[in-house]
């Protein structure tokens, strides 16, 4: 299979295949879309078994970027870059200058940021050679950790779904977070303060106990939490938290989490809707964290310092977009993941006729 026959191509702007020798980088930076603005989407490191491996989970990833950014009605478009390598033992601070020298080399239709495999100081490097970075610490601009931005709008998005499918407010209600490290402990904390009552758990014990002291939560094993009595189920860990093994064991009316990917599959969103389950489409819900880094673009951009009230402006419109999409599901009888891609694609293919039309 080529590339343009690809399922993931989908229409990608560009896809950019960058070598250096001396400092052995290998990346692929993928451009989905530049409709909205320019893309922007982390760069992950990963040891990739081959090129095409690369290529594609970089053409999937910025695809995504592109409907989470128009679903966070960011001037933004969609774009992911991908390092072929092992962030254990081959980094270096040349990689990253030459990382840095592809990012520049597309003179600012893509915008890089952390994601796994990583960090702010990486991209420290990647700055000496390219502007086109944000995720960086120590600067007027700087939007720094994304956790506590995130966890307000899965916090938020969270509560409207319990008043549409539940009628009530926080207090009183059952939620099982799957997931207490930077974005589950915060939302958890959050939750706690609301009244709900808690039940979490954690693949690591420490975190954990950690999180339960604070918020008076039981903590139950990692593979209990599906089994939880609660009307809520917040995954917040990895994906795929959402499967045909754990789907029939949830009593939850309402998902709402921050985890990227939670469905194992389409099949599954089908599953979940016959269930009558609520379903807050990850993507949506977890935009605060690009809204964030959105923030600090800006600020470069305008030579302004960050501004958290604009960040909070755009968690308020981004609850709006989740309310859209309720409504829609609820009035077409159809899943909620489905009709967020759909209003997602209609944000994108607007935006690329208003550009033509100018
Ligand atoms: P994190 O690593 O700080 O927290 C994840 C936690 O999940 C960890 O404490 C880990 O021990 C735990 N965990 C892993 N596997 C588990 C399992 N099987 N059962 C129970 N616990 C398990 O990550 P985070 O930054 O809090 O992000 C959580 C999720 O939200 C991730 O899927 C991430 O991609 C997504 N997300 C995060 C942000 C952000 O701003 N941090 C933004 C958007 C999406």
């Amino acid at each position: 299979m080529t590339l343009f026959d690809s399922p993931d191509f989908e229409a990608h702007e560009g896809v950019h295949a960058f070598y250096d020798e001396r400092s052995g980088l290998k990346c692929v930076i993928a451009v989905h879309s530049t409709a909205r603005g320019p893309a922007a989407g982390g760069c992950r490191m990963w040891p990739y078994p081959s090129a095409e491996a690369a290529e594609g989970d970089a053409l999937r990833l910025s695809r995504a970027m592109s409907y989470k950014n128009a679903m966070a009605d960011l001037d933004l478009g969609g774009g992911k870059a991908v390092i072929i390598g092992d962030a254990r033992t081959q980094k270096t601070p040349a990689l990253f200058a030459a990382f840095g020298r592809a990012v520049d080399a597309l003179g600012g239709r893509y915008w890089t940021a952390e994601d796994v495999g990583v960090s702010p100081a990486d991209l420290t490097h990647a700055r000496e050679t390219t502007r086109f970075v944000a995720g960086l610490e120590g600067h007027p601009a700087a939007s720094g950790d994304p956790s506590p931005v995130t966890a307000e709008g899965v916090f938020r998005g969270l509560r409207l779904c319990v008043r549409r499918a539940l009628g009530r407010d926080l207090d009183g209600v059952r939620v099982a977070v799957q997931g207490v490290g930077h974005v589950g402990g915060r939302l958890a904390e959050k939750l706690a303060a609301a009244g709900a009552r808690l039940t979490i758990t954690d693949v690591n014990p420490e975190v954990l106990r950690a999180v339960a002291e604070r918020t008076g939560a039981t903590a139950v094993a990692p593979g209990a939490i599906f089994d939880a009595e609660a009307e809520v189920f917040a995954p917040c860990a990895l994906g795929g938290a959402i499967n045909a093994e754990t789907l029939p064991r949830l009593r939850a009316r309402v998902i709402a989490g921050a985890a990227n990917n939670q469905l194992a599959d389409s099949a599954t969103g089908r599953a979940v809707f016959a269930r009558g389950i609520l379903y807050a489409p990850d993507y949506v819900l977890n935009g605060g964290g690009i809204i964030n880094v959105a923030g600090e673009i800006r600020a470069l951009e305008l030579g302004e310092a960050f501004d958290p009230d604009w960040v909070d402006g755009k968690l308020e419109r981004l609850i709006q977009t989740l309310e859209e999409v309720l409504d829609r599901a609820q009035a077409e009888r159809r899943p909620t993941n489905e009709l967020a891609n759909e209003i997602a694609r209609a944000r994108i293919t607007l935006a690329a006729e208003k550009r033509q039309a100018a």
